[in-house]
């Protein structure tokens, strides 16, 4: 079966996730700090993302319950200050992978359809999207909130295909995550590439079909997968 669609995770994936929850963490440190907290930038950071270990790295209320849990008390002069600095920071520091644009373009181009299937919650996924400008690239994006369940359940990948009209041998998915991305598409028979230059995991038996050093080496995968044949030609 010919592929006709791409599916792609979308944190440390497509975005640099990581980098950009660094940057602005440490940001909001060192506002928070500038603005009066007594203690280190190092220390603040540090405790910060205890909190994200805790609570998940999701959790929107990490500067409040920090500085509760610091101070006995919710500061809103230093909320204030480091919820500015950490969106600042977050907006400045959200950049895509090298090559993700116009590998996009590209595969938009030879009539790939593209989905993003993420496990975020819906507001900071697209949220993620219209910052990095990729609202328009994707036909279907499911989020947590469409199914209420993670990766690698069967039930986020299914909606995916069932939304793109698709069969799981039409598909190809791209994600970072061995456990998550790749397991859960190979259960369900997808076909799967290993975004290396973005997974800090353990890649060695990820079981993925391919692995990519960088995005772009996609498009070469799917002309042999498709023997140069792209869904829009022909
Ligand atoms: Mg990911």
């Amino acid at each position: 079966m010919q592929i006709k669609a791409v599916i792609f995770d979308l944190d440390n994936t497509l975005v640099d996730f990581m980098k950009m929850k660094r940057e602005a963490v440490a940001a909001a440190a060192r506002a928070m700090v500038d603005h009066g907290l007594p203690m280190s930038e190092e220390d603040a950071y540090r405790r910060l993302f205890e909190i994200y270990d805790r609570q998940g790295i999701e959790y929107q209320e990490v500067l409040d319950h920090f500085l509760k849990e610091e101070l006995g008390h919710l500061d809103h002069r230093l909320l204030a200050a480091g919820v500015v600095a950490y969106r600042r920071a977050r907006e400045a520091n959200m950049v895509l992978y090298p090559h993700v644009k116009m590998t996009l373009m590209q595969l938009i181009r030879r009539g790939y359809r593209l989905g993003v299937l993420s496990d975020a919650p819906a507001r900071q996924a697209w949220g993620r999207l219209a910052s990095l400008g990729l609202l328009h690239y994707f036909d279907q994006v499911i989020t947590h909130d469409d199914t209420g369940k993670w990766k690698p359940d069967p039930a986020p990948f299914r909606r995916m295909l069932e939304v793109l009209d698709l069969a799981h041998d039409q598909v190809l998915m791209v994600g970072d995550w061995p456990d998550r991305d790749i397991q859960g598409a190979r259960n369900l028979h997808i076909r799967t590439a290993l975004a290396l230059y973005g997974s800090d995991f353990d890649t060695e038996d990820s079981g993925a079909d391919f692995l990519l050093h960088s995005v772009d080496e996609l498009l070469p995968i799917l002309d042999t997968l498709n023997e140069g044949q792209h869904p829009g030609c022909c």
